[in-house]
C-alpha cells in the first residue's frame, strides 16, 4: 500500500528585484547679481545714510532745490549711490527747473530699468537702478531732444565722480 507522501518544493522561487535608478535631480539655482539685491534692510542701514536709505530702500523724495546735485555742471559720471553701477553722465545733465538733478537719457539702457507708479493718485515711471533695485526718482516725457525724456533723479541716490581736471 502506497502512502501518498506529501512532498515539499524546496525550490522557492527567487524574486528578482530590480532596484530603480533614481535620477538625481541638481538644483541650479546660480542667480547672478543677487548679491546685491539681497541684501538686508539692516545692511542697507550700515551702507547708506539715513537720507539714502529713505529714498533708495523706501522710495523717498528729497525735497525739490535742496539736493547735492540740482546745480552740478561737474563733469564726470554719476553712480547708484547704493552699489556704484555707472547710471549717467554729465553729458546728458540739463538744467530742467524742477529742483532735482536731471538727465535726458541714461549712460546705458539696462543701468536702470522702470515700473509704473501710482502712488499719490499719480500715474508715473518710477526708476531704478537695475543692480541693486534702489528707487532713484521718475522718468517723464517732457524732456530736451533727442530723447523727449526727463530722468528726476534724487540726489541722494546717486554719487559723482567727476573727471579728472588738468590743472
Ligand atoms: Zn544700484
Amino acid at each position: 500500500m502506497f502512502r501518498a507522501r506529501p512532498t515539499v518544493s524546496s525550490g522557492g522561487s527567487f524574486a528578482c528585484v530590480w532596484l530603480s535608478l533614481r535620477l538625481l535631480q541638481t538644483m541650479e539655482a546660480k542667480r547672478k547679481n543677487e548679491g546685491m539685491s539681497k541684501k538686508s534692510e539692516a545692511e542697507w542701514k550700515d551702507l547708506l545714510t539715513p537720507e539714502q536709505f529713505e529714498i533708495l530702500r523706501r522710495k523717498g523724495t528729497e525735497r525739490p532745490f535742496t539736493g547735492q546735485y540740482y546745480q552740478t555742471d561737474t563733469s564726470g559720471r554719476y553712480l547708484c549711490a547704493g552699489c556704484s553701477q555707472e547710471l549717467f553722465t554729465s553729458e546728458e545733465k540739463f538744467d530742467s527747473g524742477c529742483g532735482w538733478p536731471s538727465f535726458y537719457d541714461v549712460k546705458e539702457s539696462n543701468a536702470i530699468r522702470t515700473e509704473e507708479d501710482m502712488s499719490f493718485f499719480m500715474r508715473r515711471v518710477e526708476v531704478l537702478c537695475s543692480s541693486c533695485d534702489g528707487h532713484l526718482g521718475h522718468v517723464f516725457e517732457d524732456g530736451p531732444a533727442p530723447t523727449g525724456l526727463r530722468y528726476c533723479i534724487n540726489s541722494a541716490a546717486i554719487t559723482l565722480d567727476p573727471d579728472e581736471v588738468d590743472p
